[in-house]
């Protein structure tokens, strides 16, 4: 079965970056009919936070990406310690002692020399004695030895991939505290949890060769590997900084749709239009990693709304109606408010200022030389209720009374009923016009 695994770290809020990690992951398994993961990498105790499982489970949760399992890391120590052991045992795994300064300045003098800065494997070196010394002064922490070979696989988005172990350092996989790194559990979960594709960002791309070296030491199965590119913003700049401010609660809550959001994110960086989808089926329909380029893609958050202002004003109106009652809009208009409001919002947060409008009216914006004429028009205009024949009744009388017609009579009616120059077809809008404030 295909089993995909979206593995984020509980350590901060999922981002625009974080959900292409998780959206090809979905998709690739849903398209199989296989199962998804969704994985917690929280053996990091002080910066796994529960606030941001709960975090990273709603956002997923208001996506629509559904996982078939979810899975701890932070649950499985002993199956980490019981495979460090099998390295160990085969040999694989040895106890180094440096520090970060002694290995900054190792580094140093290798880029000094003209040399790549790969770890030199001093610890191999260590008599039995030696390690029993600097064990009892610092703590050992254990890297995984890698076969000098080149290390290949054809990669789901960017090819062949061909990479020479020994320009690699050999990872650290456990701490000298005992905290068990990353590149230990993710391999283990990988193969215990039968995970046949991995999908994440081109950053992991030199964490795989070695995750691959690992996988076979402990005799595990390798799954299908694919890279995507990393975003960048809209100039191309690199985005990591400011993929904090990226945060898919933020963009929730500014009114951007699940939808929009995943129907650029599905498509975004391919070979295939970004177009307003309507289900997450369809976006899988058309999904395949393969027209993905390796190239970094550029992210516009402003993309998102004209995506969201055509999801939001194709809903029919029972998809809104809660939300529309929520502000109070009387049954008996609930529908006209719909129709009427639709077309000039781009979240559904803009409802809010169309009813407090229709509630309340608004400031008249009246040009110093239109002053006589609205006042004239006002006059004119009888106390509401107002119906569907109010506008056309009271711009004729208004036009008699008047001599202006066209642009000239309308636009400074509408600006003075609703104090703005846009807005829905006024005939519409008067039967919810509750007060018009230039009347007095
Ligand atoms: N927790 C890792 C990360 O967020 C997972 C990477 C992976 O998919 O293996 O970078």
């Amino acid at each position: 079965m295909v089993t995909t695994r979206f593995a984020p770290s509980p350590t901060g809020w999922l981002h625009v970056g974080n959900l292409r990690t998780a959206l090809f992951n979905y998709m690739i398994a849903k398209k199989a009919g296989g199962q998804f993961i969704l994985r917690l990498d929280d053996t990091d105790p002080e910066r796994s936070k529960e606030e941001y499982v709960d975090g990273i489970k709603r956002d997923l949760e208001w996506l629509g990406l559904h996982w078939d399992r979810v899975e701890r890391q932070s649950a499985r120590l002993d199956r980490y310690a019981a495979a460090a052991d099998a390295l160990r045992a085969a040999g694989r795994f040895y106890e180094c002692f440096e520090t970060p300064v002694e290995l900054d300045l190792k580094r140093k003098k290798q880029l000094n020399m003209g040399r790549p800065p790969v770890y030199d494997r001093a610890a191999l070196a260590l008599s039995e004695a030696e390690k029993d010394k600097l064990r009892a002064e610092r703590g050992g922490y254990w890297r995984f030895r890698l076969d000098h070979e080149r290390i290949e696989w054809t990669d789901g988005i960017l090819g062949p991939i061909s990479i020479d172990a020994a320009s690699v350092s050999d990872p650290v996989l456990i701490r000298a505290d005992g905290q068990v790194l990353y590149t230990l559990a993710s391999v283990v979960d990988d193969i215990e949890m039968g995970v046949t594709y991995v999908v994440r960002g081109s950053d992991h791309v030199t964490n795989t060769a070695t995750q691959i070296q690992i996988m076979q030491a402990l005799g595990g199965g390798v799954p299908d590997f694919a890279h995507h590119s990393l975003l960048t913003g809209p100039q191309g700049e690199a985005l990591s900084k400011r993929l904090g401010t990226l945060a898919l609660k933020d963009l929730r809550a500014r009114g951007v749709e699940p939808m929009a959001l995943l129907s650029l994110m599905a498509r975004l960086g391919s070979s295939q239009p970004v177009e307003l989808r309507a289900s997450l089926a369809e976006l899988i329909e058309g999904f395949d990693p393969g027209q993905f380029g390796a190239a970094p893609t550029k992210f516009d958050v402003e993309d998102l709304f004209p995506l969201t202002r055509a999801h939001v004003q194709a809903l029919p109106f029972a998809e809104v109606a809660d939300r529309i009652a929520d502000l109070g809009v009387p049954a008996d208009q609930a529908e006209r408010f719909w129709r009427v409001a639709r077309q000039n919002i781009t979240v559904l947060g803009d409802l809010a200022d169309w009813w407090a409008l229709c509630r309340d009216g608004a400031p008249p914006d009246i040009a110093p030389e239109d002053a006589d004429f609205i006042a004239a028009a006002m006059a004119l205009l009888p106390p509401p209720p107002y119906d569907e024949t109010t506008w056309a009744d009271w711009t004729a009388a208004v036009k008699q009374a008047t001599g202006r017609k066209g642009k000239a009579l309308f636009m400074p009616l509408r600006k003075a009923v609703t104090g703005q120059a846009h807005g829905p077809d006024m005939g519409d809008l008067m039967p919810l016009m509750q007060r018009v404030q230039a009347r007095g």
